[in-house]
């Protein structure tokens, strides 16, 4: 199926609104170095599109109900430079506009910007996640991805336009990016991020030694904090006074900025009218049925 309903990775922290899921590729270029879906999906790196993709879109699509919100991604970024020619994540947006969903984008390229027309005219929001302002740490931390001040660029276009933004602050790794919280908020909501959805790096075997190698001098200290962390669904978590501190900093930041903030599986209480996942941006300029 090309889309599915959303699955938490078997989270008991998810409190994500019900959803469908929706992957116009398999695999990723970004190689983000704490990319949980790395771990599950073969030949990761190399992205290609789903076979057939619109066509069974487009069948699947008629079947759901009109005001159910679709993420896309979930699993891979749905603006690969691939899309650049492709533009099949474009094809999709088109299919679920014709058919009233509701359509939350979730990308951590400026591609997503060559879309904005598209996107101001149909139920949706995007979350264009960014973690750090540095190029130097974004080339360790996300190699193939684009650079932030991309980022921020596409933001700023398409909250110019019209289209409701958050941004996804997302993963906080203590010692790497953690020091730029307060830039990173100011910087994403001059840019027009109307909520910002944050959360702590997760670790798992695989991800913890590519950071360790490409972060080696932070590395002994970040395994012995999560060396004092718990572990939920297969993931280790940062001690959870620490988690709570780095939150607490990220939520005061966006409060002074004047956007709302959520957290991503931190075991936070919710707040009443915000999504974790920044979706209530959507449901507050049109009308999702599905989206509470
Ligand atoms: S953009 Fe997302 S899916 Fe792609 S490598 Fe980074 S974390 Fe993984």
């Amino acid at each position: 199926m090309i889309l599915q309903p959303f699955d938490p990775w078997k989270s008991p922290l998810c409190t994500c609104p019900a959803k469908m899921s929706l992957n116009p590729y398999t695999g990723c270029p970004h190689g983000c170095l704490y990319c949980y879906a790395s771990s599950y999906i073969p030949r990761f790196a190399e992205c290609r599109p789903k076979v057939d993709l619109l066509r069974r879109l487009a069948r699947e699509a008629a079947k759901v109900e009109p005001g159910t919100l679709v993420a896309m991604s979930n699993s891979s970024d749905p603006y690969p430079p691939l899309e650049k020619d492709l533009r099949l994540s474009r094809g999709c947006l088109q299919i679920l506009k014709e058919r009233g969903l509701c359509v939350q984008v979730v990308t951590k390229s400026h591609l997503v910007a060559q879309d904005v027309e598209l996107l101001a005219d149909m139920r949706t929001c995007v979350a264009i996640t960014v973690t750090t302002l540095q190029d130097s740490i974004c080339r360790r931390l996300e190699p193939g991805a684009p650079l932030p001040a991309k980022r921020l660029a596409a933001m700023a276009k398409l909250a110019e336009n019209g289209v409701a933004v958050s941004a996804r602050i997302d993963p906080i790794i203590p010692g790497i990016n953690d020091e730029e919280i307060d830039e990173l908020v100011v910087a994403v909501s001059r840019a027009g991020a109307g909520h910002i959805t944050s959360s702590t790096f997760k670790a798992r075997p695989g991800s913890m030694n590519k950071i360790i190698s490409a972060f080696p001098q932070e590395g002994a200290t970040l395994e012995s904090l999560f060396a004092r962390g718990g572990k939920v669904a297969g993931s280790c978590y940062l001690p959870a006074e620490t988690g709570r501190d780095l939150m607490q900093r990220v939520k005061e930041c966006a409060q002074r900025e004047g956007v709302t903030f959520s957290s991503c599986r931190e075991g936070l209480a919710a707040v009443p009218g915000i999504n974790c996942d920044g979706s209530h941006l959507l449901s507050a300029m049109h009308k999702c049925d599905a989206v509470p």
